[in-house]
């Protein structure tokens, strides 16, 4: 079976699916890309701009929180010093006025905490605003007895919150840099005095009247008012807005919480905590960011925008310094989450993106089964016809799917596989069976035979062939339809007799059957059934209402099959059966010899019609003498085969192979005419006498041929012999059958003037008796006459009996084979008058031959 090609292949549906998929996943990227860059760009405006006006309203209202104090501030200062409203140690009047500006035109100004004013003589008048708004009066000048003394409600009283011994307002935060400087400013972030030690920041003013500085006048924002505010800002925006130092400590947030360390025993107000303290994480990372990427601090002062990645989130972040004319440089933070800023944007288009591979995954697999349900149908066909290819023709295809064409297609493959099969076992049965006899065929048995061998348990097997002698005779004589009916006859005896599973009967040739045994233990056993098979032809057979018995020969082959082939055995049946025939016998019995003879038989065959060709056949010359003088008169032409491959070849080796092929016609014929032509030329360089004697054998095949004297008379003629000067050997022993015209053409051989020898006389079945019938001039006696001829058995020889009865016939004996000068002297004395042998000369080329 032939694969489809070398190439990679495809299956149907990969190829359909392949592209869909292509174009699908290519189609996702593109949208996930786009999608995801429009985001990016979008996240990256957007944070930009809420950062910015983020940042920029802090910035504003922090302007406004830390303005309005310093404002208040300023304005109160200038009234004191224009109303010259403190008098050194009595402080009535300020006291008055603090109290209704707190709870006049500053009630709202919420931030501010405290109002104070210390004076160059370590008095102090301040008051602080209280978790309900209510106002608590600070004091110390002489009323107080220069203690500070901190009182429950806005009036001296005796409803005392706190003393505090030896306090001085001018080592204050608050005022010691505005006593030096001369200058408003803000004081560093620092703790209160009083009882609560909250940290606060003041605005401070130097107070003077006209050129004499007399105090300093200050108001405090605590920095809870700061993480109000921020946590204010961040009400409606979300994120987280920081402020830090340059220390990067928090000065105030917008979560809650403080800003100081849990106190201990020693100092129960904490200390202030870095931004990387921070007990909100955002705080917290987003300092720590600012931290590692030296964030502050940068030489250009300016807004600086990163952003940064935490617990899978990400965080838009902006600082930007916040710097005050009043010496205050801190710095605005701000982040905010990449939820909070976009609110859902990504989770949807997340949700979106994951929808569109959702709805691509379901049309991927819709598409899948769908192709399924087209590429199934036509898997299943081509596999069942890739079966019916290897020799499997189970495979109907049952019509799956409901789609029109692939249902044609299977419905057409079932029909064409029905068709096909039918007609294959039509033909199978024409070749496995023969249709006369309607036992197996020749090929029906190879096939069989294999099916009989049993796996399992060791037989040996055995083969008859039956051929039938001169069935073709019957054929001639009856016609065909006889010769058939009578075919169909020995088959039915054959089946009657031998109706077995373990025999398989057969016709392997026109009037050949053969017999196959698969199960036998002995070639006795074959032995036996082959004399039963003759049985069957112990009675006669009806052939045109005659009854007529059969000759039959068979060949037998025995062994163990699973080695060989039928073919072959088949062969050696014939080859057995040639024998048998060849031999006279009923039966023989194949042995591997008869295969090699035959074998043999066959190369030389095929050699010697080649050899024919290249004219590789000579004749030697063996010189005939006169036994009286010794002369030679004539000789005896002797055919060689110079082959090439074998060398000078006996013609003892192929004449017997060339009689029964034929190829002696041609050979002799190149022989005669050869020896013809070599003989006129030897006469006619008087190397030979005008009257030599040219022997040439001669066949029966030749001599029986239809044209031989006109052959003869061509030969003759074209090579300007005198038929005086040739005489043609035929040997006795063939002449057996002879008929009147086989004598009729002798006869005319020598009406011509051709002589006729009859060659190795006394060997054949000829008797003596009637030798006188056959019309010939020498009598050449067998060498094996001659061979033992001694001087003692001389006359009661053969050739001596040859001698006397020829006596009065006019022919020449020639004693042949004449090896010894004795043999040669015995047969002088008989009165032989030619004679030929080594002793004389071995037959020779005529290039040999000796020109004297
Ligand atoms: P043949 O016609 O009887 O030939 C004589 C054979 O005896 C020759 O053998 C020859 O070599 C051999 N011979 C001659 N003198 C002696 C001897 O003193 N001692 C012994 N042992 N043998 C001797 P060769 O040449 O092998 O021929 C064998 C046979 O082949 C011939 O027997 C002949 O029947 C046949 N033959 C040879 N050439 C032809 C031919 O051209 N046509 C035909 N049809 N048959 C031929
Ligand atoms: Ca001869
Ligand atoms: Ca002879």
């Amino acid at each position: 079976m032939t694969e489809p090609t070398h190439k990679k292949q495809f299956s149907l549906r990969t190829a359909v699916m392949l592209p869909f998929i292509a174009v699908l996943l290519v189609t996702l990227s593109i949208v996930f890309y786009t999608q995801n860059n429009s985001y990016e760009k979008l996240v990256g405006d957007v944070s930009e701009k809420v950062l910015a006006s983020y940042t920029q309203n802090t910035h504003a209202d922090l302007n406004i929180f830390l303005n309005a104090p310093n404002f208040a501030v300023k304005s109160m200062v200038n009234q004191i010093q224009r109303y010259q409203m403190y008098h050194p140690n009595d402080t009535k009047q300020l006291q008055q006025f603090l109290k209704d500006s707190l709870e006049g035109i500053y009630t709202g100004l919420e931030q501010m905490d405290v109002l104070s004013f210390g004076g160059e003589k370590k008095e102090y008048i301040g008051f602080r605003r209280e978790p309900n708004a209510s106002l608590s009066l600070m004091l110390q000048d002489k009323r107080t007895n220069d203690d500070l003394i901190i009182y429950r409600g806005s009036e001296m009283s005796d409803n005392i919150r706190t003393v505090i011994a030896n306090y001085d307002p001018r080592s204050r935060p608050w005022y010691k840099p505005a006593a030096t400087t001369f200058k408003p400013s803000w004081s560093k972030i620092y703790t209160n005095a009083d009882e609560k030690k909250e940290i606060t920041i003041s605005t401070m003013h130097p107070v003077f009247y006209d050129e004499d500085f007399i105090g300093v006048f200050a108001a405090d924002v605590k920095l809870d008012s700061f993480n109000k505010f921020l946590s204010q800002e961040t009400k409606h925006t979300k994120g987280v807005i920081y402020l830090i130092d340059d220390q990067q400590r928090l000065i105030a947030h917008s979560s809650v919480g403080s800003v100081l360390s849990i106190g201990t025993q020693n100092s129960p107000v904490g200390s202030r905590l870095f931004a990387v303290e921070s007990c909100d994480e955002t705080i917290q990372q987003s300092a720590t960011y600012i931290k590692n990427n030296q964030l502050i601090n940068n030489k250009n002062n300016d807004a600086e925008v990163f952003s940064f990645y935490y617990k899978g989130e990400r965080y838009f972040s902006q600082i930007t310094p916040y710097i005050d004319g009043n010496n205050l440089n801190w710095y605005i933070v701000i982040s905010i989450s990449e939820s909070d800023l976009l609110g859902h944007l990504q989770e949807e288009q997340r949700r979106g993106l994951f929808f569109g591979i959702v709805l691509a995954a379901i049309g991927l697999i819709v598409g899948v089964y769908l192709v399924t349900q087209v590429t199934k149908p036509i898997f299943t066909t081509a596999n069942a016809a890739r079966n019916i290819a290897s020799g499997n023709w189970n495979n109907n295809v049952e019509a799956q799917g409901s789609i029109y064409e692939t249902t044609l297609l299977m419905n057409a493959f079932n029909d064409m596989t029905n068709k096909l099969q039918s007609s294959f076992d039509a033909m199978r049965q024409q070749i496995t069976f023969d249709s006369l006899t309607q036992v197996l065929s020749r090929q029906g048995l190879i096939e069989q035979c294999r099916i009989m061998l049993d796996k399992k348990e060791h037989y040996e097997q055995g083969l008859l062939v039956i051929g039938i002698n001169n069935f073709r005779d019957i054929n001639d004589s009856f016609g065909i339809l006889e010769g058939d009916q009578l075919l169909k006859n020995i088959s039915d005896r054959l089946q009657c007799s031998f109706a077995h599973d373990n025999i398989a009967i057969a016709r392997v040739g026109g009037d050949e059957f053969a017999l196959f045994f698969s199960k036998l233990d002995d070639v006795e056993q074959l032995k036996q059934y082959a004399r039963d098979m003759e049985g069957c032809f112990m009675t006669p057979f009806r052939v045109a209402s005659n009854n007529s018995l059969l000759s039959i020969s068979t060949g037998l082959v025995y062994g163990d099959l699973s080695c060989d082939s039928m073919t072959l055995w088949l062969r050696n049946a014939s080859i057995a059966l040639g024998q048998a025939k060849k031999n006279n016998l009923n039966m023989s019995l194949y042995t591997p010899e008869m295969a090699e003879a035959s074998l043999h038989k066959a190369n030389m065959t095929a050699e010697l019609s080649l050899a024919i060709k290249n004219k590789e056949l000579v004749p030697f010359y063996q010189p005939i003498i006169d036994i009286k003088s010794g002369k030679t008169i004539g000789a005896e032409a002797l055919i060689r085969w110079l082959s090439p491959q074998r060398g000078m070849v006996s013609p003892l080796d192929f004449i017997p192979l060339a009689e029964e092929n034929g190829m002696i016609i041609p050979m002799g014929s190149q022989v005669l005419t050869q020896a013809c032509l070599d003989t006129v030329e030897r006469i006619d360089q008087g190397l030979w006498p005008a009257d030599f004697h040219m022997h040439v054998n001669l066949s029966v095949c030749q001599l029986t041929q239809n044209n031989f004297l006109d052959e003869l008379k061509a030969v003759l003629h074209n090579t300007s012999m005198a038929p005086e000067n040739l005489t043609l050997e035929i040997t006795e022993s063939r002449l057996v059958n002879h008929d009147n015209s086989t004598i009729n053409t002798m006869q005319k051989i020598r009406d011509l003037g051709v002589q006729i020898a009859i060659d190795d006389f006394g060997t054949g079945y000829s008797s003596l008796a009637y030798i006188h019938k056959l019309p010939f001039d020498v009598l050449k006696v067998d060498r094996s006459f001659i061979k033992d001829l001694t001087a003692e058995n001389i006359d009661s020889s053969i050739a001596a009996a040859v001698c006397n009865m020829t006596q009065g016939f006019d022919i020449t004996l020639v004693a042949e084979g004449i090896e010894t000068q004795e043999q040669a002297k015995l047969l002088a004395s008989l009165n032989y008058h030619h004679a030929q042998g080594f002793l004389y000369s071995r037959p020779i080329p005529l290039e040999d031959w000796p020109t004297e």
